[in-house]
């Protein structure tokens, strides 16, 4: 099969990563006779620097026209001065709307070779924890009417949280099919003691987990849920909350497997296009200096794969990798000891591709 993938470089340590990435897939491709081809399109600050607007059209039709985008990270310094709708930042919010994309996966796993790096208890992390976020990502209080104007105590702002039942029902569907291929749980959080929205929420989820009885459903509110992660966060597999919430909960799940350079993400929409991209920004503290982690977008790449093409073994192949360059010993700046021999971001992706 041949899988065109676009490639969305962008700006700080995007191209240095994204070329990894492109190694791995390729190196995977050949071994089970795929073919990727790539396309590069400009985005974020380098894009305003090119064409003078950080989402150019051709950007967004490429995207539509690949089977998958691969997005590196977008901003830096340059362009912090600029106004709103010209920041680079703009580019993933367009890039998302444009692609209908209304589901972030964020998966968080602690690496047993990375546990000293986890800011939790060693109790804590014996037990290990690989859990996945699924984050409703276009609608909510993000998206909802938003204004100011004069209140009962003077001038006061105002932002809507509203969520429809189909905006729901989908996002509930996308974590029982994940659970499916995980351990058949749930975990829905919300905050149904206070909000409207949340008791819809909560309704609508536990009407389409009927459509699901191989899958186990439970809620837990929102302030309990922050408690837990760092708590037991063994205890969670599928996590599924809105807009607000999972902004909130993946970076709090992010934190405590180490480092931000591991961690990849998916965004997916009503096909089977998305949009896969490390959680981490665009660092540019380091950029150009041979000390980005590649790890986060090889995984991202290894998301593409499962979720877009449905090349899950391909998968397991590109993670198992990385799982065993970790084992032995590998770590780039970000995630070595001290005294602990540092490798640069090509000899990390090196050392990946060693293993497939
Ligand atoms: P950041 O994630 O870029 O960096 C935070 C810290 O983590 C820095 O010290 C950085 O060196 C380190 N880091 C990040 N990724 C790393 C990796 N792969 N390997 C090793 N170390 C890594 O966050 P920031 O500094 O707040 O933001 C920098 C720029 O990135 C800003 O312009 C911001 O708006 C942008 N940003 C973009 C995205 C995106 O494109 N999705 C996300 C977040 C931030």
């Amino acid at each position: 099969m041949e899988y065109r993938i676009a490639l969305v470089k962008g700006d700080g340590i995007g191209p240095e990563i994204v070329e990894s990435a492109v190694a791995v897939l390729e190196k995977t491709g050949a071994a089970f006779g795929h073919r990727f081809s790539f396309t590069a399109y400009p985005a974020g600050g380098c894009a305003i620097d090119a064409c003078g607007e950080p989402l150019p059209r051709e950007t967004v039709e490429g995207c539509l026209a690949a089977d998958s985008v691969l997005l590196g990270a977008v901003g830096g310094p340059k362009w912090d001065g600029l106004s709103g709708d010209r920041r680079p930042e703009k580019a993933l919010l367009g890039l998302r709307a444009a692609l209908g994309l209304y589901t972030n996966l964020r998966p968080a796993k602690l690496y047993p070779a990375l546990a000293g790096k986890c800011p939790l208890r060693a109790d804590i992390t014996a037990k290990g924890f690989d859990l996945l976020m699924v984050r409703e990502l276009t609608g909510g209080i993000y998206f909802g009417e938003r204004g100011r104007r004069e209140g009962k105590f003077g001038p006061e702002a105002y932002d809507t949280e509203a969520y429809s039942v189909m905006e729901i029902e989908r996002i509930a569907r996308v974590a029982f099919d994940a659970a499916r291929k995980r351990s058949g749980r749930v975990t829905s959080i919300d905050k149904a003691n206070v909000l409207e929205t949340s008791r819809l929420w909560r309704e609508t989820v536990h009407r389409v987990a009927e459509e699901y009885p191989d899958v186990t459903v439970e809620d837990m509110l929102v302030d309990n849920a922050a408690m837990q992660l760092v708590r037991d966060p063994s205890r969670f597999d599928v996590v599924v909350t809105t807009n607000m919430f999972g902004d909130i909960l993946s970076d709090e799940a992010s934190q405590i497997t180490g480092s931000i350079g591991l961690l990849p993400s998916a965004s997916l929409g009503e096909g089977t296009r998305g949009l896969y991209e490390p959680i981490h920004g665009s660092a540019p503290d380091i950029a150009g200096t041979g000390k980005a982690n590649p790890t986060a977008t090889i995984l991202s790449a290894a998301m593409m794969l499962r979720y877009s093409f449905g090349l899950g073994k391909e998968a397991d192949v590109i993670e198992r990798a990385v799982d065993e360059a970790l084992l032995a010993g590998c770590r780039t700046a970000d995630i070595a000891a001290p005294g602990e021999k540092m490798l640069t971001c090509a000899e990390m992706t090196e050392e990946v591709l060693e293993r497939i």
